[in-house]
């Protein structure tokens, strides 16, 4: 069906918008009324609807005689669609059931993964434990900010898993999912299933365990999960925005467990790493764009990778409905809202540096410096506390910036304003007037 209805658009469409609309879109899924289509961004979404939905129903129409519609998905966000979907489906005849249970993005492979300085680490590691499980680190623990390819590589390990033993058992949920699934089978009776699915498998992928803080009851029943898992030698890989012991509230004996297998943290990636990404999209998309115009691409995105993929789709959108070529010009005209709209121009560590000096009466060069005495040590902190709360930058970034500190001086400055703001009004009223300075 779906390469019939790609002959018809050929017909119909001009080169470049068909590479451009229908190339990047793809079938996911035929329900009794509904085919899924999956599309890469909010802007094509709005192009099928407005252009070429209608088409698709009569298209399909002359195909089988059918009446169906279809439903747009972006790229990404299809989970919680596929998800329903999956409820109402007929227990089909896969050999492994859990293949469909992991729900595993099928781009998120090892192949699709650049290696660059920021991930390398993390990819290697990624590697052992899917070649490995249970055996060398466990649990496998990926920290880092935004868009910096967590979830991609949880998603690889399992592929790489099922691939080498196709019976294997992966599961992957984010920490919401497993939280909403204990709560479902305590209101449902149904705790003897949930611990069936979660207790037996080779791998489980918890992605974003950022939000188990606050809850406290799942926290508890991911623990005892956890053990029976460990226990019984079973790959656990976890993600979060941050370390283990940085998750406000998260139980002690959670965070020293965490802490038994390796921790990993991806940092953003550089220049060349990013134009690598760029040119392994484009080539995937098989589009043609000049290696100067990925740099400037590369160059304007800095930090998270999910911006970045957004970038080259919008001028890839930009050069299609303009019919031109994709040029370094074009890639500024397309780019230049995109830019424009983001967030007004993020706040830096030096904006923050300077904010507290001057609240404190502090240099900055104090700020940065080594002395202990409390006049000093208490702004000092609270500069790497908002600068940890209110940038992306990674706790080496931050820990740089402040006269090349370690990262546990970070950690432990955050923790402790954090720990004073609790009990400290004072504190409290000043550091949010900081932050009113800063806004
Ligand atoms: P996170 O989970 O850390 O927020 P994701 O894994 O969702 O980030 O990654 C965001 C997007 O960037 C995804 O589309 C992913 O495929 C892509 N991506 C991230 N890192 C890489 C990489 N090293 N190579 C290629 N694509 C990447
Ligand atoms: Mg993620």
């Amino acid at each position: 069906l779906w390469k019939f209805l790609k002959e018809k658009f050929k017909l119909s469409l001009s080169k470049v918008s068909f590479d451009t609309w229908i190339e990047s879109a793809q079938p996911i899924r035929l329900t009794g009324q509904h085919l899924i289509i999956e599309v890469p961004s909010s802007l094509h979404k709005e192009y099928w609807e407005n252009n070429l939905a209608t088409k698709i129903v009569e298209n399909i129409y002359e195909y089988s005689g059918q009446e169906l519609s279809p439903v747009f998905v972006i790229k990404n966000e299809e989970d919680a669609a596929v998800i329903e979907e999956e409820k109402s489906d007929q227990p089909s005849a896969a050999i492994n059931p859990f293949k469909k249970n992991a729900i595993l993005n099928e781009k998120y492979v090892f192949d699709t993964f650049v290696i660059g300085k920021g991930n390398q680490m993390a990819h290697a590691a990624a590697l052992v434990v899917a070649e490995e499980p249970g055996t060398i680190y466990n649990p496998l623990f990926f920290y880092g900010g935004v868009g910096l390819g967590k979830t991609h590589l949880m998603h690889a390990i399992g592929h790489q898993m099922l691939l080498l033993n196709p019976d294997a058992k992966v599961k992957y949920v984010t920490s919401e999912t497993f939280a909403n699934d204990f709560i479902n089978s305590i209101q449902n009776k149904t705790q003897e299933k949930f611990r069936q699915e979660y207790r037996n498998v080779d791998l489980l992928l918890v992605d974003d365990i950022q939000f188990f803080a606050d809850k406290e009851g799942t926290q508890e029943e991911f623990f005892h999960t956890f053990n029976a898992l460990y226990d019984d030698r079973k790959q656990i890989v976890l993600t979060s925005d941050r370390l283990p012991n940085e998750i406000p509230k998260l139980q002690e004996r959670l965070v020293s467990r965490f802490a038994w297998g390796l921790s990993v943290d991806i940092t953003p990636p550089d220049l060349e790493t990013r134009i690598a990404i760029l040119r392994k999209k484009a080539n995937a998309e098989r589009l043609e764009i000049p290696d100067d115009t990925l740099s400037y691409i590369a160059g304007q995105i800095d930090s998270n990778i999910r911006e970045l993929e957004g970038a080259l789709v919008r001028v890839q959108a930009y050069a299609a409905i303009q019919s031109q070529e994709i040029s370094t010009s074009l890639a500024a005209d397309a780019l230049k809202t995109m830019l424009h709209n983001s967030k007004p121009a993020s706040l830096t560590i030096k904006d923050i540096q300077n904010a507290v000096s001057k609240f404190y009466g502090v240099p900055v060069a104090d700020l940065k410096g080594k002395k202990r005495v409390k006049a000093i040590v208490e702004p000092r902190q609270i500069a790497m506390y908002l600068s940890r709360e209110m940038t992306s930058s990674s706790l080496p970034k931050i820990g740089k910036e402040f006269g090349g500190k370690d990262h546990t001086t970070v950690i432990h400055a955050h923790e402790k304003i954090e720990q004073s703001l609790k009990k400290d009004d004072t504190l409290k009223e000043e550091v949010g007037q900081i932050k009113k300075t800063l806004q």
